[in-house]
């Protein structure tokens, strides 16, 4: 067995014709992610006794003739910022270094169930917040395609561990671009469901109207069958959304003769010519699809990026104050009174990143200012979502770069903020919307860096995306 080049079919049918054990597959699988870490820090931690004693019982009940479900065997990565019962929890920051989570996310429970080996949770920017990886407590992640560049973030070490083969698939989260940025930097599938589609139970809260969880895989149909499990009501989050979950397979096999495509004019300027190239490359192979390519226009565009950082940073300061100290294991050591200990502890543990975003967010909540800036971001963003909503009456999907650039050197943007906040400017509009959104490998440029583009469709429209990606994947848009 290969373990970085198994897919989950590949797997399946291994177990069935009984080329290896789901054991053998895990240690296997665990011990190449022990050689392959020291390259990358993708893994903040690998969970061998976890990931072993689900081969057992997988093969259990292989030996038993039972169905050990359809991620059986299947090596899977968690983003640090999902919690795992009795695995080390840390969200890439001080403040929950030693914490270890009483009780298991919805989506991790439901990938267990389905026979799913948790091999590792995945180093990330802290909190979710970055666009390279880079703000992690926990040093960088480095590119597994180019090591002396960024994987993207903040689900850098989720990308990066599907991309470097250690694992089959994982669970990155998506808040501003988190799962669709990294995914194309590091030339894998990466998928943001629709706002709902997943519950956020166990999700480690950032910005609670935009957070997502999602899959990243080596192929379109991995990314959707993870979804697939992952996906459906759960009482545990208010928010999860009641529609039945379609089994995404079928819609795989139809063809994209006849699709309308959008392509948004305002996401093609200001592109770096390597990744227009790419796409425009990609849009031509949909074309020669059958696909019938359109200009169209998302005229507010322009103020997303403010928009999302008001709002982002609002959510997250209110989000982060339950780190205080008392709570979730890091107090400072130094403090003499309570108010030293919130202060000290906060002060000491948080990286300069969150301390930026508590301090915008609740500048822009506070009295007087709520309505100048926080009410005023609610607003835009209807407006954002009123863009997608008029595109999607003329077009079945909307196809764009993911981001304007491909990965950049370690430390490149890391003293200019608003530099990295400028790289979102493709991704955060979906996660205003709500609307499902990917990046599938388009091509890679001259240097060899991978590039993705963006699809994306009607809320709950999985099915629909995930035939474009699928039809894409099929025409050769992966071959690079
Ligand atoms: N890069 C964006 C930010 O820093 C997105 C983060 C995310 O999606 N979690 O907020």
């Amino acid at each position: 067995m290969n373990v970085p080049t198994l897919t989950i079919a590949g797997i399946q049918e291994g177990l069935r014709s009984r080329q290896f054990s789901a054991a053998e597959l895990a240690s296997e699988a665990l011990k190449f992610a022990a050689a392959e870490n020291p390259k990358t820090n993708a893994y903040l931690l690998l969970s061998e006794e976890r990931a072993i004693q689900a081969a057992r019982n997988v093969d259990a009940a292989l030996a038993r003739g039972e169905d050990p479900g359809v991620l059986a065997g299947v090596p899977i990565a968690v983003k640090d910022v999902i919690v795992t019962k009795g695995l080390r929890t840390t969200c890439g920051s001080r403040l929950l270094e030693h914490f270890v989570p009483p009780y298991d996310a919805t989506a991790v429970e439901r990938m267990e169930k389905a026979g799913a080996l948790i091999v590792g949770k995945a180093n990330c920017d802290e909190f979710a917040m970055g666009s390279s990886n880079e703000n992690s407590a926990f040093g960088p992640v480095r590119n597994p395609v180019a090591p002396d560049r960024v994987p993207g973030g903040s689900s850098g070490g989720s990308a990066a561990v599907v991309a470097q083969g250690t694992a089959v698939a994982s669970l990155g989260s998506d808040t501003g671009g988190s799962i669709r940025q990294p995914a194309s930097f590091c030339g894998v599938v990466g998928v943001t469901p629709t706002y709902g589609r997943v519950s956020r139970y166990g999700l480690v809260a950032f910005a609670s109207s935009l957070d997502h969880i999602g899959p990243f895989a080596r192929n379109v149909h991995d990314a959707a069958l993870l979804l697939q499990v992952i996906a459906g009501r759960d009482a545990r989050d208010a928010t999860s959304a009641f529609a039945p979950v379609p089994d995404y397979r079928q819609s795989m096999q139809q063809d994209v003769k006849g699709l309308r495509i959008g392509l948004p004019k305002e996401y093609f300027d200001g592109l770096g010519d390597e990744t227009g190239l790419q796409i425009r490359k990609g849009i031509e192979l949909l074309r020669s699809q059958g696909c019938e390519v359109v200009e169209v226009s998302l005229p507010h565009t322009q103020y997303a990026i403010a928009c999302y950082y008001i709002i982002c940073t609002a959510e997250a300061s209110s989000n982060l104050a339950r780190y205080d100290g008392v709570r979730y294991t890091t107090r400072s050591a130094n403090a003499k009174t309570m108010i030293d200990m919130y202060r000290m502890t906060r002060g000491e543990a948080f990286g300069a990143e969150c301390k930026r975003r508590i301090m915008l967010g609740t500048y822009v909540l506070s009295a007087g200012y709520y309505d100048a800036y926080y009410l005023k971001a609610q607003k835009v963003r209807a407006l954002i979502a009123g863009d997608f909503q008029r595109a999607f009456e003329k077009v079945d999907a909307l196809v764009t770069p993911v981001s304007p650039f491909p990965a950049f050197k370690l430390g490149e943007k890391l003293d200019d903020p608003i530099q990295m906040y400028l790289s979102d400017i493709y991704t955060i509009t979906g996660d205003l919307a709500g609307v499902p959104c990917m990046s599938v490998p388009c091509g890679v440029t001259r240097e060899g860096l991978p590039v993705g583009m963006q699809i994306l469709t009607r809320h709950f429209d999985e099915p629909g995306m995930f035939r474009l990606a699928a039809a894409f994947e099929r025409a050769g848009g992966f071959s690079v």
